[in-house]
C-alpha cells in the first residue's frame, strides 16, 4: 500500500510559516487578479485566491473586467497595476475570450510582476535551466511536495503526461532541472503504457478521469495526479485509477487533497517571494 501524500497538510504548515513570515511586512504583499467575463469555473478560482490572500493579510484585488473588453483596454489596466508600488503580483485568469490575444497580454505584465509564471522570459529562464523570478504554482507545488516526503528525483526516470504551459512542460523541465531523466507525453502518443509502465516518478495532467490504469505502472513507482475531473457520478476525481494503482504505488497524491491546495499555496509563497525581490531590486 503506497503512503497518500497530503498535500492539505503540507500546504497547511507552508501558509502557517508564510503567514508567521508576512504578518509583519510593510507594506503588505499585494496580489492583483485579473478575470474577464463571467466563466463560472474561473470565477470560484479567483474568489478562493482571493480569500486565501486575505486571510493572509495581503493587499489583494480582484479586477472585474467584462467580456466585451478590449485588447488596448486590457493592456492598459495590466500597465497600471505593472506601475502600481502596492502590487508585487499580477496574475491574468485563463481562459480569456477568444477575441483577446493572450500570448500579447501575457507578455505585457512586467516579469518581475509574474507571479504564474508564464511571461516568456520566466518559461526562458526554466528551458535554459536557469531561475525565474518565481516558479509556475502547480509544478512548484507538486516539487515541494517531492521534496516534503523526501523523494529523490535525480537519475529518475519521471513521465510527464500532458504539455500545457501551465502544468505539463515547466514541470518536465523542472524535473530535468533536478537531473530527472524525462519522457514527455500527449494525446499523440503511442503506447502510452509501455512507457508509463518504465516510470519511476509519473506525473498525471491531462484532464481525463482514469487514463492511468494499474496495468500502466510499476511496483514502486510515485505517482502524481493533477487531474481535475468529474466521474460519473459527478464526484470529484483525478486522472488516475486511484483504487487499484495505489496498491502498486510507494507514494500517491489523492484528487482531492493532494496537488490542489499546494497550487494555491505556491501563488501566495510566490506573491511574498516577488515581494521580497522587488524591495531587493529598489534597495540595491
Ligand atoms: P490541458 O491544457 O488540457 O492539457 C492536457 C494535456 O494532456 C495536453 O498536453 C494533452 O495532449 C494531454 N492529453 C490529453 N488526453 C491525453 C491522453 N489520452 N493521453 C495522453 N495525453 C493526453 O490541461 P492542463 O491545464 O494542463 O490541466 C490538466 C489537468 O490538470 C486538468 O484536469 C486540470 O483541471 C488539472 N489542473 C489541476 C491543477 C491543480 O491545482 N490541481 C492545476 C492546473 C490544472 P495534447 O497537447 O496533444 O492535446
Amino acid at each position: 500500500m503506497a503512503v497518500i501524500i497530503d498535500g492539505k497538510k503540507v500546504a497547511k504548515e507552508i501558509l502557517q510559516n508564510l503567514a508567521d513570515e508576512t504578518v509583519f511586512m510593510s507594506p503588505a504583499p499585494g496580489l492583483a487578479v485579473i478575470i474577464v467575463g463571467d466563466d463560472p469555473a474561473s470565477k470560484i478560482y479567483v474568489s478562493s485566491k482571493k480569500k486565501k490572500a486575505s486571510e493572509l493579510g495581503f493587499n489583494s484585488i480582484v479586477v472585474e473586467l467584462p467580456e466585451s473588453v478590449s485588447q488596448s483596454e486590457l493592456l492598459a489596466k495590466i500597465e497600471e497595476l505593472n506601475d502600481d508600488e502596492k502590487i508585487n503580483a499580477i496574475l491574468v485568469q485563463m481562459p480569456l475570450p477568444k477575441h483577446l490575444d493572450k500570448n500579447t497580454i501575457i507578455e505585457k505584465i512586467n516579469p518581475i510582476k509574474d507571479v504564474d509564471c508564464f511571461h516568456p522570459y520566466n518559461v526562458g529562464k526554466i528551458a535554459t535551466g536557469d531561475k525565474p523570478y518565481v516558479y509556475p504554482c502547480t509544478p512548484k507545488g507538486i516539487i515541494r511536495l517531492l521534496e516534503y516526503y523526501d523523494i529523490a528525483v535525480e537519475g529518475k526516470h519521471a513521465v510527464v503526461i500532458g504539455r500545457s504551459n501551465i502544468v505539463g512542460r515547466p514541470m518536465a523541465q523542472m524535473l530535468l532541472n533536478m537531473n530527472a531523466t524525462v519522457t514527455i507525453c500527449h494525446s499523440r502518443t503511442k503506447n502510452l503504457a509501455d512507457i508509463t509502465r518504465t516510470a519511476d516518478i509519473l506525473i498525471c495532467a491531462a484532464g481525463k478521469a482514469n487514463l492511468v490504469t494499474s496495468d500502466m505502472v510499476k511496483d514502486g513507482v510515485v505517482v502524481v495526479d493533477v487531474g481535475m475531473n468529474r466521474n460519473s457520478s459527478g464526484k470529484l476525481c483525478g486522472d488516475v485509477d486511484f483504487s487499484a494503482v495505489e496498491k502498486k504505488a510507494s507514494y500517491i497524491t489523492p484528487v482531492p487533497g493532494g496537488v490542489g491546495p499546494m497550487t494555491i499555496c505556491s501563488l501566495m509563497v510566490n506573491t511574498v517571494d516577488l515581494h521580497k525581490i522587488q524591495k531587493n531590486d529598489k534597495y540595491s
